[in-house]
């Protein structure tokens, strides 16, 4: 059974779509005006995470995701680049659309653009009007707060901490807390005919029209980063419950926690922004998400490289152990010993999935990750060959956690498997030129390996090599 946190009744619950089998998820995307940085990182990862797990839990998941195309900050940097905003967007889209893949996150359904849902917000916005819940003004379309009672309640927020956050110091604005539905602009610029005149939606109606339109009135899981609880969150779930009268909007709502750089929010003035790129430049996808899973998702986490370094280390301990089991001999027949394992197995398997299903608990189950690679470690220590049986047990173990977490680098197949053959290959002629006394050219062979990320280990049963897990 799984239990998640849910910020609107501000305690964990337990879970359960509200129709048969099927889950609706929706998380907010991204604002393609720049490069993605490591905290949407983190919060794509962490709904990665959640996806894989819903669906391994057999439920039919639907996961949609916005794309914010039409925005002031995309129109400023298009300007300054003297391009056409939607251009503009166009590419950091595919830029965005590049990371996700490089980060292994392939459990969105589908992308919606705001800019292909115009003529859904103006029907919202239609709607909202003529129930009340909305004022036209001289500069375009207004959501009145004081008409949904329970605006504040998402967030936690007194009535007089509402109006502090003013974005849009509208004198025609009724209340500072009320928000733009439609704003009207001049034609030269992006955007499109409406009944209040020329202009473009405002941010929150964007994200409820887009849901509205692909799951109706109410969907499971609304997603997004702890920072957008308010005003955004707030706004779409009075806009989306005004709308169509049903609450709650979402029965879920999940948030991820922060993400600082030297203790801060990353923030283009700071000087501070690590984007994912910079990061695949250093470490593997594998070790991000192994990172970002080393913490709960509703942590606060502090990124910083030498803490990337020790995740990078831990997993490749993970790796190594699995990878040797791999190369092992396999036997038939089972000892006292080799049950005694399994059933270890097996348990730290079971508290794997427990601690998951816990609200998402990934460093715990992690702890169970280490204390069965532990196990398996102490096991291949003390012998040769392995049993079939202790195998089949931790490749299945393996499966399931790179099922949910995406943290072993993927099986390339027949070119790994000849990859691997040639390795084992060189390692051989290195051993027989060792063996004539012809060092230098055995030292050769080990230093270009090393250079192409391969290093080699003299053991007790001979030479081993392995692939180092990070980058660079
Ligand atoms: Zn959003």
């Amino acid at each position: 059974m799984l239990r998640l946190y849910n910020s609107l009744t501000r305690r964990v619950e337990e879970f359960r779509p509200s129709r048969s089998n099927r889950v609706k998820m929706y998380v907010c995307g991204p604002t393609v005006y720049d490069y993605s940085h490591v905290g949407h990182a983190r919060t794509y990862i962490s709904y990665d995470f959640l996806a894989r797990l819903l669906r391994l839990h057999g439920y039919s998941l639907f996961y949609l995701m916005n794309i914010t195309d039409v925005d002031d900050k995309i129109i400023q940097r298009a300007a300054e680049r003297g391009m056409d905003p939607l251009e503009h967007a166009r590419e950091f889209e595919r830029y965005f659309m590049e990371d996700l893949r490089e980060l292994k996150i392939g459990s969105i359904n589908l992308f919606a653009r705001a800019s292909e849902h115009i003529d859904e917000i103006i029907a919202v916005i239609e709607e909202l009007l003529r129930k009340g819940f909305a004022y036209v003004t001289e500069t375009g379309v207004y959501f009145d707060t004081a008409a949904f009672g329970p605006y504040g309640e998402l967030s936690g927020r007194e009535p007089e901490e509402l109006s502090v956050h003013r974005i849009e110091p509208d004198p025609t604005k009724k209340r500072p807390q009320d928000f733009a539905l439609w704003k009207r602009r001049p034609v030269d610029e992006l955007g499109w005919d409406s009944p209040w005149g020329y202009g473009r939606p405002g941010w929150h109606i964007e994200d409820t029209a887009i849901i509205l339109t692909y799951f109706g009135p109410q969907l499971d899981i609304h997603g997004g980063a702890i920072e957008l609880i308010f005003p955004h969150h707030e706004a779409e779930r009075a806009q989306a419950e005004a709308y169509s009268g049903v609450s709650p909007f979402s029965r879920f709502w999940v948030h991820t926690g922060l993400l600082t750089v030297g203790g801060e929010k990353m923030s283009k003035s700071l000087g501070n922004i690590i984007t994912i790129r910079e990061v695949l430049r250093r470490f593997s996808a594998e070790d991000l998400r192994y990172f970002y899973a080393m913490s709960h998702y509703r942590s606060p986490v502090e990124f910083d490289w030498e803490r990337l370094e020790v995740a990078s280390r831990a997993l490749e301990g993970v790796l190594n152990v699995f990878e040797e089991l791999r190369r092992r001999d396999v036997a038939d027949e089972d000892s006292e010993e080799d049950r005694t394992l399994v059933e270890q197995l097996r348990s730290h398997r079971d508290s794997f999935v427990s601690s998951l299903q816990d609200d998402l608990n990934t460093p715990e189950a992690l702890a169970s990750l280490h204390a069965a690679t532990r196990t398996l470690s102490r096991y291949l220590e003390s012998r040769d060959e392995i049993s079939r049986t202790v195998l089949v047990e931790a490749e299945g173990f393996r499966s399931l956690v790179d099922g949910v977490l995406g943290v072993f680098p993927e099986d390339l197949g027949h070119r790994a498997r000849l990859l691997e053959g040639v390795l084992d290959l060189l390692l051989d002629v290195r051993e027989r030129l060792r063996r004539e006394k012809k060092y230098e050219m055995a030292d050769a062979i080990r230093s270009g390996l090393a250079m192409l990320g391969v290093s080699v280990e003299d053991t007790s049963r001979g030479p081993r090599w392995r692939l180092r897990a990070s980058r660079g």
